[in-house]
């Protein structure tokens, strides 16, 4: 009851700034696998300042929304559930704040898709976060997650993330201890990032594209709804090697099943729910650790799951 006037504080306020906000709404059509039960309020801000001030409002009413981007790492719950998820997927933009010889500086809005800032490269010749092509993520929630792939990660070409932690905005310049596998460890939303991409000339970026999405769609189930990969990789190892290995490529469990093309993948068949999901997560966890001794560690993140 607390927490639903809460809720509501918030909306009204939200309303008279005229910030889009939606009731009740199905959080499956937001996560690239199509699963998640309803949630109570969703919120889209469109520019910094919207962003802003949902969070300044949350933080006073002691709430915190869940942060949603591409939804291409998560795993909603089936149940609807009483709380706020903020959807940056309307918070889009890029401008070039600095040009060199050999470099270019792009200021990009959390909420627009890595593909979008891949594209943006492609016309001027821009190398940077190609090794994501084809990854339905956004810039914020690649940076959350320092997305990687092919031996690059988001890590090497982040230059300054803007974040709102605890009602403070601020710009930081990430170290070295900032980063880890998978992980971005500062604490906040992340609304605005400071790329720097090479000048390597447009043929030479599209070359590059065309060969890391031949390999993506080669080993991964692209076009399939899934939301990548399911756990990290052990310490100079593949999770998918190991759960392939236990023979659980192709299991079903409902219309969840391990990918036939990449057993770290689960795919939603059609009508799957987070608790197959977690079934076979469930499973393919405890089969790697009777067989090979190595505790899997999921890397898709969990909302409303009962899962931290
Ligand atoms: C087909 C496919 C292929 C993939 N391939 C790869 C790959 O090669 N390499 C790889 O690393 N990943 C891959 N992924 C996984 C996923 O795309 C990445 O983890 C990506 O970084 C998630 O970004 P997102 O915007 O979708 O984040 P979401 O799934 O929306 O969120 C993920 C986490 O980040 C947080 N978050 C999101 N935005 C923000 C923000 N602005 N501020 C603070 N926190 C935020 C969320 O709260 C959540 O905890 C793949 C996924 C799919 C579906």
């Amino acid at each position: 009851m607390l927490l639903q006037h809460k809720i509501e504080g918030v909306k009204k306020l939200l309303e008279e700034r005229n910030i889009e906000l939606k009731e009740w709404e199905g959080l499956a059509e937001y996560t690239t696998i199509k699963i998640g039960g309803r949630v109570s309020l969703m919120i889209f801000p469109e520019t910094i300042e919207e962003a802003i001030c949902v969070l300044n409002a949350c933080f006073e009413k002691a709430l915190e929304p869940f942060v949603i981007g591409g939804g291409s790492n998560l795993l909603a719950g089936d149940n609807d559930f009483e709380g706020m998820v903020l959807n940056l997927r309307k918070l889009k933009g890029i401008k070039v704040v600095e040009e060199g010889k050999d470099i270019c500086k792009l200021r990009v809005m959390a909420g627009t898709m890595i593909n979008q800032v891949i594209s943006f490269g492609l016309k001027r010749g821009l190398s940077g976060p190609e090794f994501l092509a084809g990854v339905p993520a956004s810039l914020g929630g690649a940076v959350k997650m320092n997305a990687g792939a092919f031996g690059r990660k988001m890590a090497e070409i982040v230059k300054k993330v803007r974040l709102w932690r605890n009602g403070r905005i601020f710009w930081l310049v990430p170290q070295e201890e900032d980063w880890e596998y998978r992980n971005f460890k500062q604490e906040g939303v992340i609304l605005e990032v400071e790329l720097e991409l090479k000048k390597v000339g447009k043929e030479a970026l599209r070359h590059r594209v065309c060969d890391f999405l031949k390999e993506r769609i080669l080993k991964q189930p692209l076009g399939k709804r899934t939301f990548g990969s399911v756990f990290k990789n052990p310490e100079g190892d593949f999770a998918g090697r190991l759960i392939e290995k236990c023979g659980l490529k192709g299991k079903r469990i409902g219309d969840a099943r391990i990918s036939e093309k990449h057993a770290n993948f689960i795919e939603n068949l059609g009508k799957a729910r987070a608790a197959h999901v977690l079934e076979l997560m469930a499973l393919a966890r405890e089969s790697v650790f009777k067989n090979f001794g190595v505790l899997l560690e999921p890397e898709v993140r969990f909302l409303a799951c009962g899962i931290n």
